[in-house]
């Protein structure tokens, strides 16, 4: 058989037990949008259990989070939490700004909020990556001038960019051709034909100039969800590298639009129908990805995943870990080990060492409250 004749049929098609897991999961109807300033969803008119097994069991009033004013990975998750204060407990603001931890000797008191508010709390996470968090959020009198010059030079050089298209029709690949979902539309789609390719792409951002011939790989959601899209049309997610947050000369709106032409010609290469579909296109270069999403440097991670600046060194060497000079407050999102992506590992080893520090154990809460 050849590759042609490879057809995927639509996941409906698969099995019965295929389409009833998507099926319960669509009636679930949990739909997390607009530039993830909102929630909406619904669990069979609850809004307690919004996953298959998984369910919350927070206790009223044990915790308050603060989400700043974007988000994305984790955050998104806490915006579903948020769905679930009424019936669990805790508290969780939305847009919300912590302007600085507040403290008194050399532990912390609670934070205060750009809008004049103040909370008090004795322990404290911070998801801000550790730029943020050891340079504006700590008081610089409580961080000794090593820790801060440290934190100043942790790398955190974002040379990623995304962009998303709305297209009216499938890309119709010369490789593996056909314009209806198939295989080719269905999983993830990488342009990175050489390790050369690859190299030469980093070498032009190295010199603080966007790459001529980005790597990049993308998924086209709506072929896999099609209610993601109207009737005919699709969404297409990609990722791309490498353009430098500092650009040597140029000026970034021209830049981003030519990118963008990069980019659609580049994919044209392999499915020559590609640009007369596009009916648009969102670039988020690295410097949009800061001021969208308030990571420094527009890095995704929280600070580059390079040898010096993982497990021991990450967010940097001296650091503490997920512990920093003022007790009670701890590092818990991606600048701490073991880094970024959404994986949960960071909050879960930040959640260990608080429970550490207050001398229980996973678990110990539980019996405590089960009493
Ligand atoms: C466009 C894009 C695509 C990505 N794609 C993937 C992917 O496909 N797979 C994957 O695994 N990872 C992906 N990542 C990386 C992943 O999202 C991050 O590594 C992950 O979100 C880090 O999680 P976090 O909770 O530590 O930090 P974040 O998700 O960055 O959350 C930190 C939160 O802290 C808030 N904050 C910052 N300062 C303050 C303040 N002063 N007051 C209040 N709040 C504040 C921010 O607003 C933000 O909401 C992507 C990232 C981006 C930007």
């Amino acid at each position: 058989m050849s590759l042609s004749e490879l057809k995927l049929p639509d996941y409906r098609e698969q099995s019965p037990a295929v389409a009833a897991r998507f099926e319960r999961i669509r009636q679930r109807q949990v739909i997390l949008s607009v530039r993830n300033l909102k929630k909406s969803f619904g669990a069979n008119g609850s809004t307690h259990v919004v996953f298959d097994k998984v369910s919350l069991d927070i206790h009223r009033r044990e915790f308050i989070c603060v989400v700043g004013a974007s988000g994305c990975g984790k955050s998104t998750l806490a915006r579903i939490v948020a769905g679930l204060d009424e019936a669990t407990g805790g508290e969780i603001l939305l847009e919300t700004e912590v302007s600085r931890i507040e403290c008194r000797g050399e532990s912390a008191t609670g934070v205060a909020l750009a809008d004049g508010r103040e909370i008090s709390a004795d322990i404290i996470l911070s998801n801000a990556d550790p730029h943020r968090t050891f340079l504006h959020l700590l008081p610089p009198s409580l961080v000794p001038e090593k820790l801060r010059d440290r934190a100043r030079r942790i790398k955190m050089n974002g040379t990623g960019f995304k962009i998303n298209f709305a297209i009216s029709e499938l890309p119709d690949f010369t490789a593996l051709p056909g314009r209806n979902v198939g295989p080719q539309h269905t999983g993830g789609v990488m342009i990175t034909p050489s390790l050369d390719y690859m190299e030469r792409a980093w070498d032009e951002a190295k010199y603080g100039r966007p790459s001529s011939r980005p790597f990049t790989h993308f998924i086209i959601q709506s072929a896999t969800d099609p209610s993601l899209a109207p009737s005919g049309h699709h969404t297409i997610s990609l990722w791309g590298h490498h353009f430098p947050y500092r650009l040597a000369a140029g000026d970034l709106d021209a830049e981003r639009e030519r990118l963008a032409e990069r980019m659609t010609d580049l994919i044209g290469e392999y499915a020559p129908n590609f640009r007369g579909s596009v009916l648009a296109r969102q670039v988020w270069l690295p410097q949009d990805i800061e001021r969208r999403y308030g990571m420094t440097g527009g890095q995704i991670f929280h600070g580059d995943l390079m040898p010096d600046q993982v497990l021991w060194g990450r967010p940097f060497i001296g650091s503490g870990g997920h512990h920093t000079p003022v007790a009670g407050v701890y590092l818990c999102g991606a600048g701490s080990h073991p880094g970024g992506d959404v994986n949960g590992a960071p909050g879960y080893n930040a959640a260990m060492a608080v429970l550490a520090d207050l001398g229980q154990q996973r678990g110990d809460r539980v019996a405590a409250t089960s009493d």
